[in-house]
């Protein structure tokens, strides 16, 4: 006899919940912003991506309730058919500029844009070379394609120069690419760009940076690749309008040709209804902010440093992150989640990450400091952080 879908779905949460990975889901009452209300209580919230507090933006709400009156809820298709409004042109043609590239194409999140991309270019008889820590978003996008999955690691240029020349000379794959991470969320490393585009470039690779974490956060908001100056030689920039920009969608950076080419063949664009009228209004504006003006850009940072010399002058592992994301690193898993638990009923909101979404024993409770602290709650966030970590003898 098969499993029913009941005898399937028991067996799962069981295993998950003995094992302590079921995760249960908070609800937060009211807007994501610096200090959120869960269970009717108040917590300095140090687990969002709304890296620039534009989440609650009063300037990119105004223009989102314009174009709800103005174009609707809804943008009525998928892009191809009667979707693409003046409203995403506009959008396209703004992001283009900031990122300085040709072109730009935006789908309705991250996630879809390396689902779109990725197998839009990369096929069965390809090869991809993929950084050991790349997002699930790519792990999947390389799935879907087909092409042979060579992993990579981490952050290491010979690693590359090994397995690129290796692919290349066997002449057995069409095309080959190299992908990754501008910024790794779990431990807020960048990735060594000048060193691995060079190598990408001594075998012709095509080149594809996701740089979720790091758009809004590197080069003064422009991201990764900007940070370096090496926009002429990233094919394919990837970004999210979900963390820094603080609304919703994903995007794809690059040449005019790869543009006209990923609208005709990037499936989620061609299949999923376009961005909102409301979402697009507000990206559009939160792009034209982060043109305008480094302040909320150099605030985060500010306000990167504060927490992380906090924590560290409280005796805290905080890894070796080079952006404002802030692990602590507790090791044990357990430990870990418990840590996490006790910082929430003093008042903060961090979560733990544990194994598999980091190596075993490297269990941590990750701090994602915004624009929109201030010196007050995180100054109230180390002190909370030290009695936990005295309780639970970390420090
Ligand atoms: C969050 C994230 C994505 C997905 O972006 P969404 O817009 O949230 O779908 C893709 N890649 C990386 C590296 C991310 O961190």
């Amino acid at each position: 006899m098969s499993k029913t879908l009941q005898e399937y779905l028991n067996q799962n949460l069981t295993e998950l919940k003995d094992n302590g990975l079921y995760n249960e889901i908070d609800v937060v009452e009211g807007a994501n912003g610096p200090i959120i209300n869960i269970d009717g209580k108040e917590l300095i919230n140090l687990s969002s991506n709304n890296y620039l507090g534009l989440a609650t933006d009063e300037e990119m709400k105004a223009v989102a309730k314009e174009a709800i009156d103005s174009h609707g809820v809804g943008a009525g298709a998928v892009r191809t058919i009667n979707g693409t409004m003046d409203l995403h042109r506009d959008l396209e043609e703004k992001l283009a500029k900031f990122k300085g590239t040709e072109a730009v194409i935006a789908l309705t999140s991250g996630f879809n844009a390396n689902q779109g991309a990725i197998p839009a270019i990369m096929k069965k008889g390809d090869a991809i070379l993929s950084d050991e820590l790349n997002h699930a978003s790519i792990i999947d996008g390389c799935r879907l394609s087909g092409a042979k999955i060579i992993r990579v690691n981490h952050n290491d240029p010979e690693d590359l120069r090994k397995k690129a020349k290796e692919a290349t000379e066997s002449g057995e794959y069409n095309k080959v690419m190299y992908i990754t991470d501008g910024v790794f969320s779990m431990d807020g490393d960048v990735v060594n760009l000048p060193e691995m585009i060079k190598v990408a470039k001594e075998f012709d690779l095509i080149t594809y940076v996701d740089d979720a974490h790091g758009s809004g956060v590197m080069g003064k908001g422009a991201g990764t690749v900007k940070h370096f100056g090496l926009e002429k030689e990233v094919d394919l920039q990837m970004g999210t309008l979900s963390k820094a920009i603080g609304v919703v969608g994903g995007y794809v950076a690059g040449s005019k040709d790869l543009v006209d080419y990923l609208k005709v063949a990037a499936r989620p664009f061609l299949f999923s209804t376009a961005l909102t009228p409301a979402d697009t209004a507000a990206i559009t504006k939160a792009v034209e902010k982060l043109m305008a003006s480094t302040e909320l850009h150099d605030k985060l940072w500010e306000n990167g440093n504060y927490l992380k010399q906090g924590l560290k002058d409280a005796g805290f592992d905080i890894g070796n992150s080079e952006t404002p994301i802030t692990p602590v690193i507790i090791g044990e898993e357990k430990k870990a989640q418990e840590f996490s638990r006790r910082l929430q009923e003093k008042g903060v909101y961090a979560k733990s990450i544990v194994f598999p979404t980091v190596p075993r024993g490297t269990g941590r409770v990750r701090n994602m400091p915004t624009a929109a602290h201030t010196k007050e709650m995180l100054d109230q966030a180390i002190e909370i952080y030290t009695e936990v970590g005295k309780e639970l003898g970390i420090i």
